[in-house]
Parts: C-alpha cells; structure tokens; sequence
C-alpha cells in the first residue's frame, strides 16, 4: 500500500522503516527541514537500536520530504505520528495534530484513510473525523481511525515488528479492512474497537505502567524502613503471572516523553469530566518525590553540594535511547547546579541533549571514568551496560570520595561495599 507518515520522531520513523520492511510504499512527512535534510543523507536522527540498518535496507521503499501535500495526495493510508506534548495544565497540546489534519484536508484528492498514531485525548478522533468532513474537498471520503502505539524507545523496532497487540478503533467496515490489510503482513493479534475506547486504551495501558512503577518505588521505601530488599520482593511478586516480572524495577521514578505526560493528560480528561482519578494522583505524587531521593542519600555523607565535583551516570531516561525528555536526571542535574555543585556528565547517547540543554554549566564526559575522576559523589541515573560492567574497584582509585548513590540498583550492594565504595542504592538493607 501507500502510505504517508507524518512526523519523522520516535514513532514515525520507526513505523515508517517497519511498514517499508514489510513491502509497503512509505514516505515520511516532517515539517523540521533539517530533520529530513539528515535522513536524506543517510543520517537517522534519533537513536534506536536497529533502526538505521532497517532504513538502510528498505531505501528503495521508504523517502523523506517536507512536501506534504504532495505526499498526502499520493497516499491511500496516512498515518499521523506528531508530537503531543503537555501544556502546562497537564492537558494535551494538539496544535501539531490539528496542523497535520489541517493540511491532510486541504491536499487530499481521492478517498483515503487517516490512522491517528499519537496519543490523543478521547474524543479527538470524533473531532478529526468532522473536521475532515467540513474541510476536505466535497465528494472525497476520508476515514479517521484511532491506531494508538505502544512502542517503548530502545525496544522501539522489536516492539513494532513483534508488538502484542494491535489497537484499531474504526467506525466503519471499509476502515477496519484498510488498516488490516495494512498490518496483514506483521500477522499479529488485533484488538477492533470504536476510536473513542481505543484512544481510552492507550491512557489505561501507559497509566498502568506509571502506577506499577510508582508502587514498586513505594513499597521500595518501605523496604528501606523496614530492612527488606526490594529485589527479592520484585522477584517474589512478579513470578505471580497475574502481577507480572516488568515494571517492578525500584528507581528514581519513570521519565521519558511518555508516561509522565500521559498520566497528567489522563487525570486532567477525568477532572474535565467532573472526576477526581486519585490512583493517577498518588502515582505522579510518588514520581515527583521519588525524583529526588538520590539526592538526600548522598546528602547524608556530604553534606551540602557547594564546590562539590559530582559525577552523573546517564542523562536518558532510559537505556538505549537519547531521549532525555523528562528524565529524572536531567531535573537532577539542574539541581545540582544550582546549589553550587561542578557537575560531570556521562551518556553514551544524550550527550548532545545535555551540552544543549546546559551549555558550560556542566562538562560533558566521553567515558565514565573521566566523569568520576575526581568526584567527590557519584549519581547513577541510567543503568547503561557500560554503568552495569564497570569496575567497582575503578571508583574508589579514580573518586576523590567513593560515594557511589544508584538509582537503578545497577550492583549488589555487598560486592559494591566489598570494593571499598560507600554505596547506596533503592530500597535495599546494606548501606543502612
Ligand atoms: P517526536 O517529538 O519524536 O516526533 C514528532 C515529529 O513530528 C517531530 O519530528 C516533529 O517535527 C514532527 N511534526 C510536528 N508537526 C508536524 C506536522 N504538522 N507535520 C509533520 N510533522 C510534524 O514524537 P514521538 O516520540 O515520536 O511521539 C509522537 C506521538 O506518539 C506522541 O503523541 C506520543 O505521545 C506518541 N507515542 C510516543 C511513544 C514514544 O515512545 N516516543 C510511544 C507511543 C506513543
């Protein structure tokens, strides 16, 4: 089939090189010129693993334009992929979305059927479907389905090409039949659904996950208090199949462009409509306390961080990508700053995103011993494999002080000790 994606991010790409690989037409629509103008040489922009040779391979069937009309014109299937970041309110910014359809409307010639890919606030489709309606030339039909992505950065091509499930929300046959026919060769399960309860699908499941990581982190703090090991806790709780092993990792809380925005986008909905979601309060409530917890750790063996050299491992939010949207380690590090510390920062990805993001205010490391030489703490905030292999004998012959505080429990605590660090890490005995 044909089909034009817009917005060349994380999903759009990754959607893109996936449909390409999977024999259909695809163009990839953006309106940031320098985006496409790297593509167009061969550079991804973002990274993902796998995602480049993915591209790479599937050259013939896969472009990148910043014309949209023409793309939207020559498309059977568009597939909207742009960015829907918060407002300050916690409510959802549409203006890329609305721009998108906007333009869809005004270019398209012949039936064709657009799948919204963004998360969108429920009731957003039915807005596009009359927008479409008053706004497209008359005698064309243009379908709006709700296609939510679940994809997670990092994982991002696997998750696509082997995703568990795929979400339609249509409201019609001939809609349902496109967009089957578009998937048919992933040959995965579906779930078919109005748009309105698949735009609800993609809130609960991403909801879900912000709640499961924001009780494993409190239960973690209980475990502190009480001289429990959250490891050994995780692990007992998750081998219940109806619990589940993943998302039960204790840490500095969940980041990323993701689930912080769809939490608040999902409790200010429910506020619209008159309804308190108090799990989701107490959820994002847990994740902004949780945030900060590395640093009263090491406050208990430093002090204050004024003229402190302190060393931070990991500025993504996560492994395996450069996102830094969101991260705790970045409102960290601002922090740090700003209470006088001199800040060393090492990302095998993102270190682009922090050089921007702070400038001189911090140096920026190529390896991790560079940033912990010298350091009077050490803050881990992404667990790397580089973090995860790395000597802990190294940090206590290159630190000034082996303060080692992990908010990923990268290490046993007993090896860590062993090494002659003073370790501290999230919701475990030893260090106490
Ligand atoms: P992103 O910021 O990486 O990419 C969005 C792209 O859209 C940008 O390149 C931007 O320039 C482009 N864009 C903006 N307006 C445009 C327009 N009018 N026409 C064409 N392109 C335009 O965003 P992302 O992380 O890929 O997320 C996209 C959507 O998917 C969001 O709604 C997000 O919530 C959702 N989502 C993201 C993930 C994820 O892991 N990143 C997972 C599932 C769902």
């Amino acid at each position: 089939m044909k089909i034009t994606i817009a917005g060349a991010g994380y999903v759009g790409l990754v959607t893109a090189a996936c449909l390409a690989d999977k024999g259909h037409d695809v163009i990839c629509v953006d309106v940031n010129e320098e985006k496409i103008r790297r593509l167009n040489e061969g550079i991804v922009p973002i990274y993902e693993p796998g995602l480049e040779p993915l591209i790479q391979r599937n050259s013939a069937r896969l472009r990148f334009t910043t014309d949209d009309a023409e793309a939207y014109r020559w498309a059977e299937v568009i597939m909207v992929a742009v960015g829907t970041p918060p407002l300050p309110d916690g409510s959802v910014q549409l203006d890329a979305v609305w721009k998108a359809l906007g333009r869809i409307a005004m270019a398209v010639e012949r039936d064709c059927l657009v799948a919204i890919k963004s998360t969108v606030p429920v009731g957003t489709g039915d807005e596009a479907a009359r927008f479409v309606a008053e706004n497209g030339r008359s005698g064309v039909r243009i379908d709006i389905v709700s296609n939510p992505e679940f994809l997670s950065q990092g994982t991002a091509v696997r998750d696509t090409l082997q995703a568990p499930r795929i979400v339609l929300g249509v409201e019609s046959e001939r809609a349902e039949r496109m967009m089957k026919d578009l998937y048919a060769p992933f040959a995965l399960p579906y779930v078919v659904t109005d748009r309105r309860s698949a735009e609800m699908i993609k809130y609960a499941a991403n909801v879900f996950l912000a709640l499961k990581i924001s009780y494993i982190n409190e239960i973690a703090n209980v475990c502190e208090l009480v001289g429990a090991d959250i490891q050994a806790v995780a692990e007992g709780i998750g081998m219940d199949p109806r619990i589940g092993r993943r998302f039960l990792r204790a840490g500095v809380g969940y980041g990323g462009s993701c689930l912080p925005k769809d939490a608040s986008a999902l409790y200010s909905l429910a506020a619209s409509h008159g309804y308190s979601l108090k799990t989701v309060w107490a959820a994002m409530d847990v994740n902004e306390k949780q945030k900060w917890k590395l640093l009263d750790k090491a406050r208990l063996h430093i002090g204050d961080f004024r003229n402190r050299t302190v060393a931070v491992l990991g500025a993504a939010f996560k492994p395996g990508t450069d996102d830094v949207r969101e991260s705790p380690a970045l409102a960290n590090i601002e922090r740090l700053i700003a209470e006088g510390a001199a800040v060393r920062v090492w990302d095998p990805a993102a270190l682009e995103h922090v050089a921007r993001r702070f400038g001189d205010a911090v140096v920026c490391c190529q390896t991790i011993e560079e940033a912990i030489r010298g350091a009077d703490v050490c803050f881990i905030f992404t667990e790397w494999p580089a973090v995860l292999q790395f000597d802990l004998h190294r940090y206590k012959t290159l630190m000034k002080t082996p303060v080692v505080v992990d908010g990923r429990n990268c290490y046993d605590p007993k090896a860590a000790e062993a090494a002659g660090l003073i370790y501290e890490s999230i919701g475990r005995p030893v260090g106490h």
